[in-house]
């Protein structure tokens, strides 16, 4: 596994495994256990949740995969925005460390910005913090303005991670968002870095593929991580899946490959408002 030095002193693993669509079925929940703790066997131990996903069923996922090793895993969950006011944080956080059977989480995001002030729910995390019940808390689908805004706040600075929308199909954040991220040692984590799965079947990854005997998804997500302060969190519910997109961390493309990458998937030339699918 390959890490980021994040600015807490830490080393973050460059990849992760997401589990939106997870814990929805009963039946799927103990292949889905399996899963998450093959990931963690593969170096692969920062793990993406939400209270929304599964209606809280993928925190008890996550939850029973992290059991018995706790240390060893980063776990990463968010608040709904329309919890996010100080008391609805607080108790929001409260029901997700049940479902997750944990005494804290590592990194705890406000999923989206919504009607409540930001003031008041980073006052929450900041709370939180202090109560030791989270490690550190950021954002995620925050654009460069939104940025802008919390870093102005008095404890905005501390805000320690931007998850956001970043694969081929979409890079328009490499005009200012992630620039500026990388500027203030802001992580960004790129969600649906297979773009959800098409990426994972795209024409013009086969022969970069092949050249490397690795599966397409592999040298997608190999991209998504060829730069600083970037870490992917694709989701899978499939064992062979998951030994594909761990492989990433140790692939590093050449000059070759990201030139036909740009031809294929070229970089922005503007800015673009962030992408949300
Ligand atoms: P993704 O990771 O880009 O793609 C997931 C899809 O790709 C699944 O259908 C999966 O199917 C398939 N897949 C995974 N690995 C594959 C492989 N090696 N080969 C072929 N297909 C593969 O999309 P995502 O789930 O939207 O994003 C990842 C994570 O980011 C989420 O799970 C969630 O944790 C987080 N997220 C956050 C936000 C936010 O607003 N903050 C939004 C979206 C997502 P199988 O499971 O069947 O393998």
């Amino acid at each position: 596994m390959r890490f980021l030095q994040w600015r807490t002193g830490e080393k973050l693993p460059v990849l992760g495994a997401g589990t939106w669509n997870m814990g929805e079925n009963g039946a799927r929940a103990d292949d889905e256990v399996e899963v998450l703790k093959l990931a963690l066997d593969l170096g692969v131990t920062l793990i993406d949740t939400a209270e929304m996903y599964g209606a809280g069923g993928a925190e008890k996922i996550v939850g029973r995969a992290a059991a018995g090793g706790r240390d060893e895993v980063f776990i990463v969950s968010k608040v709904y925005p329309h919890n996010a006011t100080f008391d609805g944080t607080m108790a929001a956080c409260e029901r997700s460390l049940q479902r997750l059977a944990t005494g804290h989480i590592d990194l705890y995001l406000l999923h989206w910005r919504g009607s409540s002030p930001l003031a008041d729910t980073v006052e929450a995390f900041e709370r939180l913090k202090e109560q030791g019940k989270i490690r550190h808390w950021g954002v995620s689908n925050f654009d460069t303005d939104d940025m802008e805004e919390l870093l102005a706040l008095p404890a905005g600075r501390n805000c320690a991670a931007n998850q956001v929308l970043y694969n081929l199909n979409q890079r328009g954040i490499e005009w200012q968002l992630l620039p500026e991220c990388r500027k203030r040692d802001v992580p960004i984590m790129a969600y649906s870095p297979l773009a959800q799965g098409p990426l994972a079947r795209h024409r013009a990854l086969a022969p970069i593929a092949r050249k490397h005997r690795v599966a397409p998804a592999t040298i997608a997500l190999a991209w998504t991580i060829r730069g600083p302060g970037v870490i992917a969190i694709p989701k899978t519910s499939d064992r062979d899946r998951m030994r594909e997109n761990a492989a990433a961390a140790d692939l590093i493309l050449d000059r070759d490959d990201l030139a036909a990458l740009d031809r294929a998937f070229p970089p922005p030339s503007r800015k673009h408002p962030l992408a949300l699918n």
